[in-house]
């Protein structure tokens, strides 16, 4: 165990609830409140948030004024956001043990005392009864379900995992949508040179551009699509940065000579070859934007791969037993 399951471990005793070490999550139920209770954001282990489902005997959800009521209330509590049934408190960043298991268990108690004084009973993520529920995680987020709901939503997850498994994978559409992706990501590098720019943003949206391309037009992403993505990606950023060049060309001294750009799209290697274009000026500018690209780009596909591992991922906290058929 690393020091940050550890911590977790502490904490949650402290707090009288249980860690899955597996899924990373400290829960377990307080007055019966289900609670799960995880970082966000993998890079800040130690900014918590808790989450739990409630509603008032009306199916009202907790008001804004009173979201930020609760907020106000204690220390540790950074924010409290609500969605459907959804209630969940973050708190702020809290590296030392001490002081955080001090806040995890104020967040809780303040917490649930303000539910209960307000009449706000714990029920189902989904259909909002009183009843006896678990908590999941489920296609990237957090719930806590009945067991008629559980049931339910596992159906839900394998025929959309079966769907997507029966659809076949079509990668000349994939290659052809991630072209034309890629031209919102070559139409950013040109723009933002002209105006003088380089920025991680092209990177950012040729990434968003390409994969949503491949994915459109070829069915469905997989870890090939992603490889046919990278390939293009860097491939258009090539061709996008000579663009710019030929457009600076084209302005300065072809269009005098009568050439259109797509010539002196032609030329650029010539022109660098005889020095018209230095040498030097012409890698540092592409090495910029290739760089730019791979600090806009990784962030959107690691954070795209993650999204697939999770679409039709389903697990009970607490248990090992995980539903996810979309291992190809
Ligand atoms: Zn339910």
């Amino acid at each position: 165990m690393s020091k940050l399951t550890d911590n977790y471990a502490a904490v949650a005793a402290a707090a009288g609830l249980r860690y899955d070490s597996a899924n990373n999550v400290i829960y377990g139920q307080r007055n019966g409140y289900d609670l799960c209770i995880y970082a966000a954001d993998r890079n800040y282990g130690y900014m918590l948030s808790i989450h739990t489902a409630a509603r008032n005997r009306s199916g009202q959800a907790l008001t804004k004024d009173e979201s930020r009521e609760l907020a106000k209330s204690v220390k540790a509590i950074m924010s409290v956001k609500q969605d459907g049934n959804h209630i969940t408190v973050v708190l702020s960043n809290t590296p030392k043990l001490e002081k955080l298991k001090t806040a995890v268990t104020d967040a809780i108690n303040s917490t649930l005392s303000f539910l209960q004084a307000r009449g706000y009973e714990p029920c189902c993520s989904i259909c909002g009864q009183n009843v006896e529920t678990a908590g999941y995680q489920a296609g990237g987020g957090y719930m806590h379900l009945c067991s008629e709901c559980e049931g339910k939503m596992r159906g839900n997850f394998m025929a959309s995992s079966q769907e997507k498994q029966r659809k076949k994978e079509n990668i000349i559409g994939g290659i052809i949508g991630a072209l034309i992706g890629s031209l919102l990501g070559v139409a950013c590098i040109i723009i933002l040179n002209q105006l003088g720019y380089v920025a991680a943003l092209s990177g950012a949206v040729m990434a968003v551009g390409v994969l949503k391309g491949y994915e459109l037009l070829g069915g469905k992403l997989t870890t090939k699509g992603i490889v046919i993505s990278v390939v293009v990606m860097l491939l258009m950023t090539y061709l996008g940065d000579r663009l710019d060049w030929a457009i600076v060309m084209h302005r300065e001294i072809g269009a005098g000579y009568g050439m259109n750009i797509f010539e002196c799209y032609r030329l650029i290697p010539t022109m660098v070859e005889s020095g018209a274009i230095e040498m030097n000026n012409y890698l540092l500018n592409l090495g910029m934007i290739y760089i730019f690209l791979l600090l806009g780009a990784i962030p959107t596909i690691r954070s795209r791969a993650a999204e697939r591992k999770n679409e039709n991922r389903m697990v009970k906290i607490g248990t090992v037993s995980s539903y996810n058929t979309l291992e190809q």
